[in-house]
């Protein structure tokens, strides 16, 4: 989860409490054209693999909450990670190419969950955004991660595209956003959540830079309004 810095004042936030609203009310189908647009590889992608592999992250990372449940019981993020062996760290913040992060999971079971950028985020003090629903939100993506690492025959692994071939050789790549949309599914369906557990990136976005935030809300919106998604996949 990350976010672009910008050096923007506050002059250009939009209004809080109005993009809150909107964001809650978008479906999933919005948020999976939303995360696979931001994929580099987006372009070489047609309408029909698009489809597939957004199905196919949705039900990675539906299943994964499912087995998870069954294994573990109904527990959330913060407990399921006592009993992995995983360690996780807080750490004041990390910037890479001017990208801010709220959490990362580096292999084989490190989880840093960024202090600067959650501090900024239970300041904004908006309903049901408390640090412990923050956490929570943000733990389960990252766990989605560590299992995906785990096991080589995971949808987010095993799904690719053809980019190009010479000959037999056929040289292929996984789509990173199958990985990203299944990581989010993950933490929405674990956390039981009614909207998107991506509104923490947007929000994040607003606290850092405010006129990014307010783009990715309208780009958001278009996505909406164009029902580019199948309403038929929605929640
Ligand atoms: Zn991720």
């Amino acid at each position: 989860m990350l976010a672009q810095i910008s050096t923007k004042t506050d002059d250009q936030k939009p209004n809080i409490a109005v993009l809150i609203a909107d964001l809650k009310a978008l479906p999933e189908s919005v948020w999976c054209d939303y995360l696979f647009n931001r994929d580099l590889l987006v372009a070489r992608i047609g309408p029909e693999k698009r489809a597939e592999l957004i199905a196919g992250a949705i039900k990675c990372g539906t299943d994964l909450a499912q087995e998870t449940a069954r294994s573990y019981g109904s527990i959330p993020a913060s407990e399921l990670v006592d009993q992995l062996p995983l360690q996780v760290k807080p750490e004041d913040s990390q910037t890479i190419q001017k990208q801010v992060f709220l959490a990362t999971f580096t292999e084989p079971n490190e989880i840093k969950i960024y202090q600067e950028p959650i501090n900024k985020l239970t300041a904004l003090k908006l309903p049901g955004f408390d640090r412990a629903a923050i956490t929570e939100i943000i733990l389960a993506h990252e766990l989605f991660h560590y299992f995906e690492s785990q096991d080589d025959q995971f949808y987010s692994r095993t799904s690719q595209i053809e980019l190009w071939h010479l000959g037999r050789y056929h040289h292929r790549s996984t789509v990173r956003a199958t990985s990203e949309i299944a990581a989010m599914i993950f933490s929405w369906r674990l956390n039981d959540l009614s909207f998107s557990p991506l509104i923490l990136d947007i929000l994040m976005l607003y606290c850092y830079n405010p006129e990014a935030a307010h783009d990715c809300y309208q780009e958001l919106l278009a996505l909406a309004r164009s029902g580019q998604g199948d309403p038929e996949s929605d929640q």
